[in-house]
């Protein structure tokens, strides 16, 4: 009796289940995890197996490395501490596509004695047929899922091919568009962005800068396209009319040449973008042309058409420097700005204050002055003696126009909000400016963009400062 007992736990066989699934086989086949787990869990209870443990590795499809299916490790290493007896699994290609990894596995199995069993197809490894069979299995497994992704590229290959797009207008680079029917769909160039692809690549080959491009079209088109974004446009190939090989997959915008050269800048870009955060960006305005200044930092910039260095972070009009659309010359360098602001913020602030306040009494005197109500009465009561005839009409005329005037000198006066001054005396009195050393390049641009509209430096270098 104590034997049959010892042997019954003795052959009580520890068994974990190892699921896998792609994300495409769960899509399209409806291999889910819970079928496998629900499948091997029954298997194991009819079989009397104990289940200790279960392995899934989801999302993983047949090619996916040895190294990247860590469950599977998981698995291994569990195995060499000899924490089970047995894996179950559904089909062998739930195991392994790949006869290499599968020996490189099954000698460490071996090793440690475990074998392990498949709960959909039968395999036997103790006798050579079998192992045979076994081979054979592998090597078709191994040899559907190399076609199935050779298939893949392949229909990929032959749709690029004939020209056809193979992705939608969202991944195409800017001036061109996805159109057709439905599977006969082209990469064109759209009409909409045409102008704007055409400016873009002329301007990088001009500047040489990405930062300076993207701030050019993004002002000139009133875009946003990120840096990411247009540093990408620049390195898409289309723009020479290929793709992934072939050379006439779309209507090009420039030549191969170009589009080295292109790289070549981009490359440098790349490496010299430090990304530096401007202080003023968005804030300095060009006194001539309107548009906001751009930050940059270069050695050398050509002024007056001498060389000049500059080693601080400066800003400058992108329509004079690129375009020579506005004459405005000055580089207002960022640390003199910086420091007149410091300076001079809490006087503006002030001038601010008292004239706003000066203006708003004499509104104020001037509305007391005025009391639309009482003019628009005496305006009726003048009609009224008109018409009764109490007054000739030349004196109506030049009382009505008195009493017109007036009327409208109280519409007119605009009416100056009160509630703006407070911001700028908050500031003066809780001394705004004392944390600010602290704070990093793009706080430093917040706190300005608080309370400032726009800063211009003139020509004669005296600067404007327009709060909000
Ligand atoms: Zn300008």
């Amino acid at each position: 009796m104590k034997k049959v007992i010892k042997n019954a736990i003795d052959t009580i066989i520890r068994a974990v289940l190892y699921i896998r699934v792609s994300s495409e086989e769960q899509v399209k086949h409806g291999y889910s995890l819970q079928s496998q787990r629900d499948r091997l869990i029954e298997y194991c209870k009819q079989k009397g197996y104990q289940v200790i443990d279960i392995y899934v590795d989801e999302g993983k499809s047949a090619r996916s490395k040895l190294k990247n299916r860590t469950e599977l490790l998981r698995l291994i290493e569990d195995a060499k501490l000899k924490k089970f007896d047995r894996i179950i699994f559904w089909r062998l290609d739930r195991w392994f596509r790949n006869i290499s990894d599968y020996y490189k596995v099954q000698e460490i199995l071996d090793q440690n004695k475990i074998d392990w069993e498949c709960t959909d197809e039968e395999y036997s490894t103790t006798t050579s047929n079998g192992r045979l069979h076994l081979n054979i299995k592998l090597s078709i497994a191994q040899n559907e899922s190399d076609q199935t992704s050779d298939r893949i590229k392949f229909n990929f290959d032959n749709m690029v091919k004939n020209c056809r797009a193979i992705t939608g207008s969202h991944a195409v680079p800017l001036g061109y568009m996805v159109a057709g029917e439905e599977k006969n769909k082209h990469v064109v160039k759209n009409p909409e962005t045409e102008n704007i692809a055409i400016d873009m690549l002329t301007h990088i080959q001009k500047s040489g800068s990405i930062r300076q491009t993207l701030l050019y079209i993004n002002d000139k088109y009133d875009l946003k396209i990120c840096y990411d974004s247009m540093r990408h446009y620049l390195m898409n190939e289309k723009y020479y009319g290929t793709y992934r090989g072939i050379s006439n997959y779309c209507e090009p915008y420039i030549t191969k040449q170009e589009f080295d050269e292109i790289q070549s800048l981009v490359k440098r870009n790349v490496k010299n973008n430090k990304r530096y955060d401007y202080i003023f960006s968005g804030l300095l305005k060009c006194p001539q042309c309107g548009c906001r200044l751009a930050g940059f930092t270069s050695k050398t910039t050509k002024c007056h058409g001498r060389k000049v260095e500059f080693k601080y972070p400066s800003y400058r009009c992108n329509h004079s420097y690129n375009d020579k659309l506005c004459n405005y010359k000055k580089r207002p360098v960022e640390k003199t700005l910086e420091e007149y602001l410091i300076n001079n913020i809490k006087d503006v602030m002030q001038k601010t204050i008292i004239n706003s306040e000066s203006a708003l009494n004499k509104q104020n005197q001037k509305s007391n002055k005025i009391d639309k109500e009482k003019v628009k009465t005496k305006l009726a009561r003048l009609t009224d003696l008109y018409l009764d005839g109490m007054i000739l009409r030349e004196k109506y005329d030049i009382e009505f126009k008195k009493l017109n005037l007036l009327l409208q000198d109280a519409e007119k006066e605009p009416i100056i909000e009160k509630c703006d001054l407070n911001r700028y005396k908050d500031f003066l009195k809780s001394d705004g400016l004392s944390l600010y050393q602290n704070l990093n390049n793009s706080s430093k641009r917040m706190f300005w963009a608080k309370y400032i509209d726009y800063i211009t430096v003139n020509e004669d270098n005296t600067i404007e400062i327009k709060l909000k």
